[in-house]
């Protein structure tokens, strides 16, 4: 038996034998997983957590796909993708819990609707909160980590509440690229406000994404070093329209590369190494990838 169907025998998970990272990434390139399962709630990923992990088979929590780099032959393992685990209950006091597969766009409605202000800054992140927590994303001077009161996380331990001063959030880090647990959740610190302010909130933090490259990225994909931005740098080392195959640097912003049809993961991987030995021979920066790669690259 594979091991899908060992799976599938012991843990009626709903769940498919395969896993394409191309149709499943905002990048639209990548390889194949041996099968992926979508757990509808605590009970159900904890079992197969406790599987994968005596089995000894590898696996990936994956949100929305929006910032990883998948090899071209794919990850010898499964995805565990929590999108069915969607759940939002307001619990007052500004303060609400979501499911990490709760995407940007139903945060930001459940916002709107229980009138709450403070998460207006993700609006048009293509993301869900498990991966905005496990990246600390967010846009300048606004991260998911200056919310997040604390995040529910499933480990070999079992499930703990991790306080907001253990989640080690950083630039674009979290301690939970350390630990390797799988969020389950957060309580997000909110408050209280008229929906017209919400509204005018969102609509800026949308009219400066307004410039951002339009097709299949990763958004940024390098991390901005220490006040500097990533993407000037690329554009002062002459990468900007710089093309490998498929993939190319885009000329709005120099820190996203664009599949512009037909990329190949590994097209992307030497154009990354190209941007970034021509910025390091250019200012002796050593730009660092925000993009989580999966799966074996040589
Ligand atoms: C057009 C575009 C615009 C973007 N704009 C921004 C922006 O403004 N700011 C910003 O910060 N980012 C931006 N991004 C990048 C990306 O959306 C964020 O990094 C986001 O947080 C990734 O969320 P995701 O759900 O897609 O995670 P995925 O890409 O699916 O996963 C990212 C990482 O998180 C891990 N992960 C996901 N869910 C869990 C979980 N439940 N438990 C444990 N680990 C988990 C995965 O294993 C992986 O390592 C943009 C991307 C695109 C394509």
């Amino acid at each position: 038996m594979t091991d899908w169907e060992v799976i599938s025998k012991l843990y009626p998970v709903y769940g498919e034998a395969e896993f394409d990272f191309a149709a499943n990434s905002t990048i639209g390139c990548g390889g194949k997983a041996r099968g992926v399962l979508y757990p509808a709630n605590v009970s159900e990923t904890e079992k197969i957590f406790r599987f994968f992990r005596s089995e000894k088979i590898p696996f990936l929590p994956l949100g929305n796909g929006s910032n990883i780099l998948a090899s071209d032959r794919g990850m010898d393992g499964f995805v565990l993708r929590l999108e069915r685990m969607k759940h939002i209950a307001y619990l007052g006091n500004g303060v609400l819990y979501a499911d990490a597969g709760v995407s940007v766009r139903d945060l930001s409605a459940f916002c709107l609707e229980n009138n709450l202000t403070g998460c207006e800054f993700l609006c048009g992140i293509p993301a869900t909160l498990g991966g905005l927590l496990y990246m600390n994303a967010g846009v300048t001077g606004f991260h998911i980590g200056d919310i997040a009161d604390s995040v529910v996380a499933l480990g070999d331990g079992g499930i703990r509440i991790v306080p907001n001063e253990e989640c080690a959030f950083g630039n674009k880090t979290s301690v939970f690229m350390q630990t390797k647990e799988i969020i389950l959740g957060a309580k997000l610190k909110l408050a209280p406000a008229e929906k017209y302010i919400i509204l005018q909130k969102k609509n800026y933090f949308l009219s400066r994404r307004k410039d951002l490259p339009y097709g299949k990225s990763m958004g940024c994909v390098f991390v901005n070093p220490q006040g500097i931005s990533a993407g000037a740098l690329i554009q002062m080392a002459g990468m900007k329209g710089k093309r490998i195959g498929g993939a190319v640097v885009s000329e709005k912003h120099a820190n996203f590369i664009l599949n512009t049809g037909g990329a190949t993961s590994a097209d992307i991987q030497r154009l990354i190494a190209e941007i970034r030995s021509a910025v390091y021979r250019l200012s002796g920066v050593n730009l660092k990838e925000e993009i989580q790669y999966i799966g074996a690259f040589t």
